[in-house]
């Protein structure tokens, strides 16, 4: 087992900062819709696993917490319609 084997394909952001668990839920959520920043947010999620990985999980927790809300667990806003 060698280090360095986890990008197979050359590329450019290895040499970036790895994503922030606030990017990669920003991300999953849709909230990244600046190209600029999501372009190399989707290039880094192809050739980092453990990014992919980190956000396939926050993801996870995402659908969790959403669950939670359309059951009625969280009450985030007074104002949220129960007609729905
Ligand atoms: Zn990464």
């Amino acid at each position: 087992m060698r280090f360095g084997v986890m990008c197979l394909a050359p590329c450019r952001y290895t040499d970036m900062e790895h994503i922030s668990d606030h990017d990669l839920d920003r991300y999953y959520l849709g909230m990244v819709v600046d190209e600029a920043e999501l372009a190399p947010l989707e290039e880094h999620l192809l050739c980092c696993h453990g990014c992919l990985e980190r956000a396939e999980n926050s993801g996870k927790d995402i659908d969790t917490l959403r669950a939670a809300m359309v059951a009625g667990n969280f009450d985030l806003e007074d104002s949220v319609r129960e007609d729905y």
